[in-house]
């Protein structure tokens, strides 16, 4: 057989970051409101938001494994707006192992109309490396339809704050957010790229029982992305930003019995990001095969790469094969991370 093909397609697997990360949740800290598609409590799991001292012994109890160097991260709040006070003393214990050498640093996430020049240096002085924004749209339409309370200019603000600070930025965004659509969140993914963040996570909004849009969806008034348009969508979203070079670390909310409880509605797979993987790769592979003639063809693929291509039960393979009329086989071979070679 002749490798007539190769491509590079998929950026190489990396570490996942998650996996190096210690979370710890401080459920709806600092929001001055609840935007409609959040309950913190159930998408975390956790019910209440721990002390620092709280946090001291679960990270003592985190870090006694001797784990390698971990960032420890503040989620499910609004950092920043927390009283001043209260602030420093969660991150005088997540500094504690900083200096001890346990942590490499801190990182949280805040919305954008709370941070500025002054707290940005403040968190830059207390071991934060990094500030995840919820930006989530960038369309005032969207954003005030969904009770966020801010607009696209405080977010574009905040960037730049961040940036200017020194600081790493991570942006999250939701795709299928009330008053969204398609073209909208595609516009919002290129303001993004603008932003040229170090990093993105991408969630498509789920309905989630205690949140204000699990009423809009009772009363008819949100229509949530179905699994396959949140798949097409982020696929896209994700092209687009890798190949401006930024890291898309998280696609869909992390897996967990409560969340999947208190789900109502919305594109919800605890593989999500797979099935995001997986449709890039059908359309890098559907794109190369349509200069190949001929009745078979068989695609070589990293071994570590082989699930993603294949797609989950398959469905990649059958894909390919109803869509080139070709009998198609995807196999582990030694192609190099993210490219794939065909051979006919
Ligand atoms: S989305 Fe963020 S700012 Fe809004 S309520 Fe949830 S944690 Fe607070």
């Amino acid at each position: 057989m002749n490798n007539i093909f190769s491509k590079r397609m998929l950026h190489p697997e990396k570490p996942s970051l998650e996996k190096l990360i210690v979370p710890v949740f401080i459920p709806h800290k600092g929001c001055p409101h609840l935007c409609v598609f959040c309950n913190q409590k159930r998408i975390s799991g956790t019910a209440g938001s721990p002390s620092p001292e709280d946090v001291r012994e679960y990270l003592s109890g985190a870090f006694s494994s001797g784990r390698p160097a971990t960032t420890i991260a503040f989620y499910g709040g609004t950092f920043t707006a927390m009283p001043g006070l209260e602030q420093k003393k969660y991150l005088s214990v997540a500094s504690e192992f900083v200096s001890k050498g346990l942590a490499s640093g801190i990182r949280l996430s805040t919305r954008p109309d709370e941070m500025d020049g002054e707290r940005a240096r403040f968190l830059k002085e207390h071991s934060v490396k990094t500030v995840e924004l919820g930006v989530q749209s960038l369309d005032d339409s969207v954003l005030g339809k969904s009770g966020r309370g801010h607009t696209v200019g405080d977010a574009i603000r905040a960037a730049k704050v961040v940036k200017d600070a020194g600081l790493e930025l991570g942006i999250q965004l939701m795709a299928g957010l009330p008053g969204d659509s398609r073209e909208k969140f595609l516009h919002t993914v290129s303001e993004t790229v603008r932003l040229s963040p170090d990093f993105v996570r991408i969630y498509p909004a789920l309905v989630v029982d205690g949140s204000e849009l699990a009423d809009m969806w009772r009363r008819g008034e949100h229509v949530p992305l179905s699994l396959f348009e949140a798949v097409e969508l982020c696929a896209q979203a994700v092209e687009m930003f890798e190949s401006a070079g930024i890291r898309v670390i998280r696609l869909g909310l992390q897996p967990g019995e409560e969340l999947e409880k208190s789900l109502l509605a919305g594109p919800y797979h605890p593989s999500f990001g797979h099935l995001v993987r997986s449709r890039i790769a059908l359309r890098k592979m559907l794109a190369a095969l349509e200069n190949y003639e001929g009745d078979s063809a068989e695609i070589v693929v990293n071994p570590r790469e082989l699930s993603v291509y294949k797609g989950i039960r398959n469905a990649n393979v059958r894909e390919l094969s109803r869509a080139t009329g070709k009998k198609i086989k995807i196999s582990a071979g030694d192609a190099a991370p993210g490219e794939f070679k065909i051979q006919l």
